[in-house]
């Protein structure tokens, strides 16, 4: 049986259209089953996941490196001032997301509210086959090919 509902989020959002709608015109061949989408969002967190884990980690080495490049570690003992001092001063630790952690929770944002799938510009629907080589893509070939053309 065919579950049409697992991705499927309540929320205050538009009603989720992304493959059904398709899939009905098309008179149910659909091209992608619904079901594929929770594959895609699992997909997607995972990559978010590993992308926060390493910005985390590389942050931590940025730290440690100004540190180092100041002399701070290199005192026999460094009160905590002196260290917080340098993290306040050289702004390592200001969060800033990366644009793929940008890319990825917006496309799960648009995923919550059922606009996955649709242009954000015009809201046309973005074909499968380019979502399904980067479901981050949040615009139709013809607005992308306007805004860099
Ligand atoms: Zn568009």
């Amino acid at each position: 049986m065919r579950s049409t509902s697992s991705w499927m989020v309540a929320s205050e959002c538009d009603a989720p259209r992304f493959f059904t709608s398709s899939a009905s015109r098309k008179g149910g061949s659909a091209v992608a089953p619904v079901a594929d989408l929770s594959q895609v969002k699992l997909a997607m967190l995972r990559q978010l996941d590993a992308t926060l884990r390493q910005n985390y980690h590389q942050t931590l080495i940025e730290v440690l490196n100004e540190l180092r490049m100041r002399s701070v570690v290199s005192q026999p003992d460094p009160s905590p001032d002196k260290v917080f001092s340098v993290i306040l001063q050289t702004h390592v630790l200001t969060y800033k997301p990366t644009p793929s952690v940008l890319r990825l929770r917006e496309a799960l944002e648009r995923m919550t509210c059922g606009k996955f799938g649709l242009c954000v510009r015009c809201g046309r629907e973005i074909t499968i086959e380019t979502l399904l080589g980067d479901p981050t893509v949040s615009y139709c070939s013809l607005c992308l090919g306007r805004a860099y053309g």
